[in-house]
């Protein structure tokens, strides 16, 4: 019941939160498919725990003979702070290429489409990710991690980092985070990624370190502006069985440009001032 603990934890957390620091006021607690999105989270905590813990746990074993106990020992030996940032960067870097992908591909973009289709962000719309996007991105990101011998420390804080920031960055919270904005992904950062305006969607790919965005030309964070509505230009059905099923389904959103990704492998001219518009 380890889902539930943690359920109760971040709702304990974030259900005040976003009264003290709304971002919309107009947005109700209960909103949208909120329940939608729990059979998401008591689901998802299974289905991808279980596959991610047995590829990871494979892919360790599978790698000792390709990277030898000297690298371990080498990365392992280094002080934790300095393990940390290694673990970040590495896995932010895995996060952002495999998310970016998932928006350039239009295979890719059917898995993805699912969590672009929430219309009203909160902490809970983390939880929306079609399991195949989620142990692809997670795999692609974690894998380095596990493997190259990080200190079982690093790992336990980045992972922890990880799971709260995800959640985070979806919620219906205001920061203000002065020029810690480019260094930690923020619900700012993050909610221009699911403008229902393309040109900002396919923007701000990393998960955590926006930095990322800013060294590939890829950030959007305007000043002073926010997205005036979420989610995708063609409905999606708002039903876990039908939206697990949807990216076997809608063969029509391949033919669609509209709802195909298109700016995610080339930033569309005219746009670079503006996506990289960036202040304090
Ligand atoms: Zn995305
Ligand atoms: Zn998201």
């Amino acid at each position: 019941m380890e889902f539930l603990k943690a359920f109760l934890l971040t709702a304990l957390i974030f259900i005040p939160l976003e009264r003290i620091l709304t971002l919309r006021p107009e947005q109700k607690m209960l909103r949208r498919n909120w329940l939608n999105d729990l059979v998401f989270w008591v689901a998802n905590s299974q289905i991808i725990g279980l596959s991610l813990a047995s590829i990871v746990s494979l892919t360790v074993i599978g790698s000792g003979w390709l990277i030898g106990d000297s690298v371990h020992a080498a990365v392992a030996s280094q002080p934790a702070w300095l393990q940390f940032i290694e673990a970040l960067l590495l896995a932010d870097l895995g996060f952002y290429l495999a998310h970016r992908a998932f928006h350039a591909f239009p295979w890719l973009w059917k898995f993805h489409a699912v969590h672009h289709s929430i219309e009203e962000l909160d902490w809970l719309a983390a939880a929306r990710v079609h399991p195949v996007d989620q142990i692809i991105t997670k795999g692609v990101s974690f894998l380095p991690v596990f493997v190259l011998g990080f200190s079982d420390i690093v790992i336990g804080a980045f992972m922890t980092l990880y799971a709260w920031q995800s959640v985070l960055v979806h919620s219906n919270v205001k920061l203000k985070l002065g020029p810690l904005r480019w260094l930690l992904a923020s619900p700012e950062f993050h909610h221009w990624h699911h403008s229902k305006d393309q040109q900002a969607r396919d923007r701000n790919f990393a998960g955590q370190l926006p930095i990322l965005d800013v060294v590939f030309g890829t950030l959007h964070m305007p000043a002073g502006e926010r997205p005036t509505a979420y989610g995708l230009d063609k409905p999606m059905p708002q039903n876990y069985v039908l939206q697990l099923a949807y990216p076997f389904r809608d063969t029509a959103n391949l033919d669609n440009p509209a709802e195909s990704p298109s700016g995610a492998a080339t930033p569309h001219a005219g746009a670079g001032a503006a996506t990289n518009q960036v202040s304090a």
